[in-house]
């Protein structure tokens, strides 16, 4: 049954393109159409399955609460020339109203001009059951389930061409967290969006060094400023962290081109909900999975520079780690036959492969391997091999040895065990960084 809660939930997802807008932006445009009214709770920025193949970039939705607030408030945005505070509680108000009202906002500024974009909006007092959100941020979902979902939850939505959106916008509003991160995102003056950005790197790296609880801000192995897209999108930077109170110290301390607004969302991002424990057996393409599997062969670097490594759990399958990884792969290339991983990452369908995110290295084998074959014990003489394996005889009085008794030397390991990840540049948002594995939030709006 579904749940009341305060507040009248909007969302909608699905109306960017590559070439320009972000869904992030128009929660911005949103709250400028509903000034008249109050936010309740954070805005929150729901990732949603990043394998899925026609996401515009990182599969991201937006769902707010909007009516008219009560309880205590704290400053979340700035929007407008306004400040925006969201409060704990408040009443709701007519969600047939709001969906006008926001789909006028989204018909005014969505990319239909894009075959991929096909915006959706949801209004509800009720929240849609979780068990939505789950299934999008870990599998697919089909426009016509959620949509029978809508019904019963007693929601209210508006498709735009062919309406997939709806999918990601229900998605968004059925999250309850049980794991969360914020972020706070600070939006260009529109008379320069396209253009170059200009942020200094030594300031980013400083908020880097002198906050504690944001992660992903400065690729040290790239030289690279992470909070910053490369994309022609209104957002200028994004910082992301587990104190959102930390956050809004964090981005004054940014400089170079000055914002014209910024928000502060509640997200999934860095919480690997989209991680599914299973066996290497009922791993499909498009899965999101952790494996404990054994390493079944030496790595080998193929064209493009990736590795591959043969893992096994009684099925075997190939793991890839791939060029941009970069240094994560010499972790790969350190493992031999034996030792013992948990390995994260995605199916790819073709080569089927693990493509990995985060590695645990859970136990290393000794490395002894044959450096020389044993002397003949009647002659004095070194044995030859009679095969891989196979034992030893010699040449000059034929008699045999068994393989254990050729000479072994052992080798140091190169990798310890513990945690592995790659470069910031190249994790993907849901990705849970090993910086906040044993981070509890400090907060709870
Ligand atoms: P941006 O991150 O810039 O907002 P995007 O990468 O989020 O863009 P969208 O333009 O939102 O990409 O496209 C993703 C589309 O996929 C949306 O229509 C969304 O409803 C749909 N979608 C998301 N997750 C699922 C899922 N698990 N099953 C089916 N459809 C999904």
């Amino acid at each position: 049954m579904a749940i009341a809660v305060p507040g009248t939930h909007l969302a909608f997802d699905d109306t960017d393109s590559p070439e320009g807008m972000c869904t992030t932006y128009l929660a911005t445009l949103m709250l400028e159409e509903f000034a008249d009214l109050d936010l309740i709770g954070l805005p929150r920025l729901v990732r949603l399955n990043p394998n899925i193949p026609w996401k515009t970039r990182g599969n991201a939705a937006i769902s707010l609460c909007l009516g008219r607030g009560s309880g205590k408030s704290r400053l979340c945005g700035h929007v407008a020339d306004t400040d925006i505070r969201c409060y704990d509680r408040g009443a709701p108000v007519d969600p047939a109203e709001l969906l006008e009202r926001a789909s006028k906002v989204l018909k005014r500024v969505a990319r239909f001009d894009c075959d991929k974009t096909n915006p959706g909006i949801v209004a509800s007092r009720a929240k849609p059951p979780p068990a939505l959100y789950w299934g999008a941020v870990r599998g697919i979902l089909g426009l016509r389930d959620v949509e029978s979902q809508l019904k019963r939850s007693g929601a209210r939505w508006r498709k735009f061409k062919n309406g997939r959106g709806v999918i990601g916008a229900a998605s968004a509003m059925s999250w309850r967290p049980r794991d969360r991160t914020w972020e706070v995102i600070a939006y260009r003056s529109p008379d320069l969006v396209g253009t170059r950005r200009s942020i200094s790197d030594e300031s980013v790296i400083a908020m880097d060094r002198a906050t504690r609880r944001t992660f992903n801000n400065y690729d040290y192995e790239n030289h690279h400023i992470a909070i910053a897209p490369g994309s022609p999108c209104p957002i200028l930077f994004g910082i992301r962290g587990d104190s959102s109170d930390e956050l809004l110290k964090a981005k004054d301390m940014i400089r170079g081109e000055r914002p014209s607004k910024w928000l502060l969302f509640m997200t999934n991002q860095g919480t690997d909900d989209h991680i599914v424990p299973k066996r290497v057996r009922s791993l499909k393409p498009r899965d999101s999975a952790r494996v404990d599997v054994r390493v079944a062969k030496y790595p080998v670097t193929v064209p493009g520079k990736h590795v591959i490594l043969r893992v096994t759990d009684g099925c075997e399958m190939d793991a890839a780690f791939y060029e941009p990884s970069r240094a994560f792969r010499d972790v790969a290339r350190a493992l031999i036959p034996g030792d013992e991983v948990t390995l994260y990452g995605s199916v790819r369908e073709t080569p089927r492969s693990l493509n990995v995110e985060k590695m645990l290295v859970r136990r290393l084998v000794r490395d002894v391997r044959k450096s020389h074959n044993p002397m003949c014990d009647a002659c004095g003489k070194r044995m030859g091999s009679v095969g891989a394996n196979q034992g030893f005889r010699c040449k000059k009085c034929g008699k045999k040895a068994p393989y254990s008794r050729a000479i072994f030397e052992k080798h140091a390991r190169n990798v310890k065990p513990g945690w592995y990840e790659p470069p910031v540049a190249s994790r993907r948002h849901l990705h849970k960084p090993i910086r906040r594995l044993s981070r509890v939030n400090i907060d709870n709006l």
